[in-house]
């Protein structure tokens, strides 16, 4: 704005922002000029070649607080602001030996100056003409204060949060960038709340806003003056501070953060504490560069949170190694699709009241060239939130399908087959439709398919992610709810959401004989399953006595190791060959 400023009553060729307008030409402004110029809301000001004012209507007294009386015959510089009065001066000599300003005939906004001093924003439009007596000068003003200020506070809207008022994300880097030019070292600090997701979920959103805003307080609170404070987003917070100390003084600094952000909040009547994983990286010990010192940070606090929260990490070059195989993990998912290295294991489910082959679920692998045949723990949770996620898991329901169908043709008998989703293909609107299209390309019928979702995913669907299930249901393909019982809200999702089995996650099956516990929790999911009409199948199953627990319980459904393994095609095109898929 100084700059504008400057070049403005400079009145020079200028650079500045200009925006073009009407501009008064000199007969117009002469034509009944008094009267136009009393009534005008606009400030009227004109001034001869020496730049003394000669005419000054209302509005100008109005808008700058000097009377007519008064503003008459001094200089215009009475409402410029001291630093700019030299260009002002240099720019009139100019313009008064003949020189044109590009000004003229345009709208600029500068800075301009009451009578006690203030400054204030106004729109001016300049323009001149010749007179006997040399080139004369006339202005109009409007203040622009209101408007300057809305201005202002949608472009604070826009750089800052929201909710905490706090940096926003962009312009938290931004200003980082700027530390890190500025000073020698810098801390990066951020912040991630451990179990916020339980209060939001269980006291409501309200009370989660809250709740961060007097985070977001009690940060500013403990923060000095230098310290640049952001919301990256949900419940991370990131701190940009010169740091001078040692290592281990800025561990223990943060420690001391940690603590006074785990006091008690009190929020809507709730007393809640919170804690947060820390992590910190260092300018320029790390890195020099803004955007990678957010990548190592985030790094530190990811292995805070691993080790069960409510502690501080400073990056440390152990972590560059795993940044790196997280980087290549992910460009080895992004070609795994187009170089054929997605393959699908077949893991048999048997019902022991009948002795029979019950399905088969559908488990990836990644065949990757040099890594190896890998499982999906080394994989998912990386995948799961990739931008291929969605064809990787479209993938998985068409060579499912293409899979039983295959067997079919061949005279293997597999009554029916599942797969398992990823929250991406139930995020997309039509979802339904790939499956009947999936279901038809391979000529199956809709009972053919079980598709499951995680406990994990059920919680977090939408009712408009949970139309296409409804859709599916209705026409006979089933809906498994995985890992049932490892989720917080397993009841409530039963009633959302349309499912026709349930799957007893392992962690229940493993101890079903010792602990009692476990059995009345199995028991437990018999009945619920019974009063809901739907299929109970146990998963993990590796021993007899387990086995025998489980139906004794009054579930028959089983799948795991002890049945079989998750097997390539052909593997398990041989238990279909026996007589009726009978379990071995
Ligand atoms: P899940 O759906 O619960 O799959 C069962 C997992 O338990 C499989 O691990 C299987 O190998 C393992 N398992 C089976 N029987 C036993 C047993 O008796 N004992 C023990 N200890 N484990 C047993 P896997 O194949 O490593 O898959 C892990 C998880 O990865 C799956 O858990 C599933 O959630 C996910 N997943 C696998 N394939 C896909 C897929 O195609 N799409 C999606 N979205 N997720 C998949
Ligand atoms: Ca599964
Ligand atoms: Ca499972």
């Amino acid at each position: 704005m100084q700059e504008l400023a400057n070049d403005v009553w400079h009145t020079a060729p200028g650079t500045s922002r200009m925006r073009p307008v009407m501009v008064s030409t000199p007969t117009s402004l002469r034509v009944d000029r008094e009267k136009f110029a009393r009534a005008s809301g606009l400030g009227i000001v004109t001034s001869d070649s020496a730049g003394l004012i000669t005419s000054w209507n209302p509005a100008a007294e109005r808008i700058f607080g000097i009377s007519r009386a008064e503003a008459l015959g001094r200089p215009m510089e009475i409402i410029i602001p001291e630093r700019f009065r030299a260009a002002h001066r240099a720019g009139l000599a100019r313009v008064a030996a003949g020189a044109r300003s590009s000004l003229l005939g345009q709208t600029v906004e500068v800075t301009a100056m009451k009578a006690d001093g203030s400054e204030f924003p106004i729109a001016l439009s300049l323009a001149s003409w010749q007179t006997r007596s040399g080139v004369e000068f006339g202005a109009h003003v409007l203040d622009i204060s209101e408007r300057r200020s809305a201005e202002e506070r949608l472009l604070r809207r826009a750089s800052h949060d929201q909710l905490t008022r706090l940096l926003g994300n962009k312009s938290f880097k931004a200003q980082l960038e700027s530390l890190l030019e500025k000073k020698h070292r810098v801390a990066l600090v951020l912040i991630d709340l451990d179990g916020f997701k339980a209060i939001n979920d269980s006291l409501g959103h309200s009370i989660g806003d809250a709740l961060l805003q007097s985070l977001a307080v009690r940060l500013r609170a403990i923060a000095s003056p230098d310290w640049i404070i952001g919301r990256l987003g949900g419940d991370e917070f990131a701190i940009a501070l010169p740091a001078d100390a040692d290592r281990a003084q800025i561990v223990q600094s943060a420690r001391g953060l940690l603590s006074r952000l785990s006091k008690t909040f009190r929020v809507g009547g709730h007393q809640l504490h919170v804690s947060a994983s820390i992590g910190i990286a260092l300018s320029p010990d790390d890195t020099a560069d803004a955007e990678e010192m957010m990548a190592l940070a985030d790094r530190a606090m990811f292995q805070s949170k691993r080790r069960g929260g409510h502690r501080v990490r400073l990056f440390d070059q152990t972590m560059r190694a795993e940044i790196a195989a997280r980087r290549s993990l992910n460009d080895g998912l992004r070609s795994a699709r187009v170089e054929n290295q997605w393959h699908l294991f077949y893991q048999p489910q048997y019902d022991l009241s009948s002795g029979r082959l019950f399905g088969a679920e559908a488990l990836l692998r990644w065949r990757h060239p040099e890594w190896g045949l890998i499982e999906p723990a080394a994989f998912l949770p990386v995948l799961e939130t990739h931008a291929v996620s969605f064809e990787t898991g479209q993938w998985v329901l068409n060579e499912t399908c293409r899979q039983l169908s295959e067997w079919r043709k061949a005279g293997f008998h597999v009554p029916r087959i599942s797969c398992n989703l990823f929250a991406s293909q139930l995020h997309s609107q039509s979802f339904q439709k790939t499956v009947f299209h999936a279901l038809k390309t391979h000529g199956l019928q809709p009972c053919d398919l079980d598709l499951e979702i995680t406990e994990k995913i059920a919680l977090k669907l939408d009712p408009a992610s949970l139309r296409p299930l409804f859709e599916l249901v209705e026409s006979g393909v089933g809906v498994a709810l995985d890992d049932f019982g490892t989720g917080y809200a397993s009841l409530s999702t039963l009633t959302r959401a349309p499912i026709t089995q349930l799957k007893i996650d392992r962690s229940f099956v493993g101890p079903v004989v010792d602990d009692p516990h476990s059995s009345a929790v199995v028991a437990g999911m018999v009945a619920i399953s019974r009063e809901l009409g739907v299929d109970l199948i146990a998963e993990g199953v590796e021993k007899t006595a387990q086995a025998d627990k489980l139906a004794a319980l009054g579930c028959n459904l089983m799948q795991g190791f002890m049945f079989g393994m998750p097997m390539q095609a052909d593997d398990f095109a041989a238990i279909g060959m026996r007589p009726s898929g009978s379990f071995p």
